[in-house]
């Protein structure tokens, strides 16, 4: 008899990855038990409209995706706690999942942990993120930023598309990067440099969000790397576009990542850890595509790995 305080599977994580796992494994009679942390439901609950995942032609606020992933895994019988994982034990079996002062056990481990935007850490930053005038999504926000002037932080693809995509809205878009090229392909590179609303700060890094006494953000302080002069870019909104940062401390080590944190599949999968029964899906594995749809994708072959290993090595 197994024991039953071991679950068959445990997912870590609620986002797009996560949820379309559970689904797969809650309807292949695994019971799986899903661990919520800080941001139930990812990413996408803080977009407004997602107009390219596949099935619905009229887009679909971010929000309600996600609820109607949760929905079709609960109709399954997908369980879901909160727990935050700390650390774990995969050198013994069932594999252990430390989270404080519990742990939980496991057959098989999915780990959908996402990745979480890298912030600048200056000043004022923290202090007038959400809602204030600092964020991380312009697809989510800039809609707020109407005929106002606004500043994107970094040079990589995330930051072109950002600045690019705030042009529908504000008046001038300062995209301030620390170096004098751009990161970013060569095609957004062209498009965002070419814009008559974008105004590039080349090699210039951000000292400071001023309006912290009054509550909304009224100017980005910024150093030129070069000269050393500081001044302020007066803008309402500043965007954060500095890449992201995998959740996968409390999992690595054990599991393998690469130089950016990202969990490293075994050689020929995008799933298999070189832990057996330990799978990765979403974008705690992908630096590269990043998509919703692709995460849901890399749950569903997690989940399908999964119940083939429990079904050969299972109890
Ligand atoms: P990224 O390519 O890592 O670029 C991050 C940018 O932020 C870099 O320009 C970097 O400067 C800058 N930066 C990093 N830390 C900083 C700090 N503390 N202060 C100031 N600047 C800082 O990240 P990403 O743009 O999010 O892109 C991630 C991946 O997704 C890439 O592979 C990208 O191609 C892909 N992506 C593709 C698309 C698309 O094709 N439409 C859209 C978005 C993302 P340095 O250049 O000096 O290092």
């Amino acid at each position: 008899m197994s024991n039953p305080s071991v679950e068959k599977v445990v997912i870590v994580g609620t986002g797009c990855a996560g949820l379309t796992a559970a689904i797969y494994t809650a309807r292949a009679n695994l019971n799986p038990l899903v661990l919520e942390g800080t941001l139930p439901g990812g990413q996408l609950t803080t977009t407004s409209e997602v107009e390219n995942f596949p099935g619905f032609p009229h887009g679909i606020d971010g929000y309600q995706l996600m609820q109607n992933l949760r929905e079709q895994a609960t109709r399954f019988g997908t369980r879901f706690e909160q727990a935050l994982v700390s650390s774990v034990d995969f050198t013994v079996m069932p594999r252990q999942l430390i989270c404080g002062d519990r742990t939980i056990l496991a057959e098989s481990v999915i780990i959908a942990t996402g990745a979480s935007p890298r912030m600048t850490g200056v000043p004022g930053e923290k202090e007038l993120y959400g809602g204030k005038g600092v964020t991380t999504c312009a697809t989510c926000d800039g809609a707020f930023y109407r005929k106002m002037d606004v500043a994107v932080i970094g040079g990589g693809d995330s930051a072109a598309e950002e600045a690019l995509f705030l042009t529908r809205f504000a008046s001038k878009v300062y995209l301030v990067h620390r170096r004098d090229t751009l990161r970013a392909s060569k095609i957004m590179a062209d498009r965002a440099m070419s814009h008559e609303k974008i105004k590039c700060v080349w090699d210039s890094a951000p000292v400071a969000v001023e309006g912290v006494e009054q509550g909304a953000v009224s100017g980005l302080r910024v150093k030129n790397l070069k000269t050393g002069e500081e001044s302020t870019l007066a803008v309402k909104g500043v965007f954060v576009a500095i890449g992201h940062v995998p959740n996968t401390g409390a999992f690595a080590p054990p599991l393998d990542v690469d130089h950016n944190g990202y969990f490293k599949p075994e050689h020929g999968s995008q799933v298999k850890t070189k832990i057996p029964g330990v799978y990765v899906a979403g974008d705690c594995a992908d630096h590269v595509y990043r998509q919703a749809i692709t995460a849901a994708g890399m749950g569903c072959a997690a989940a399908i790995e999964a119940e083939r290993w429990l079904a050969e090595h299972g109890e």
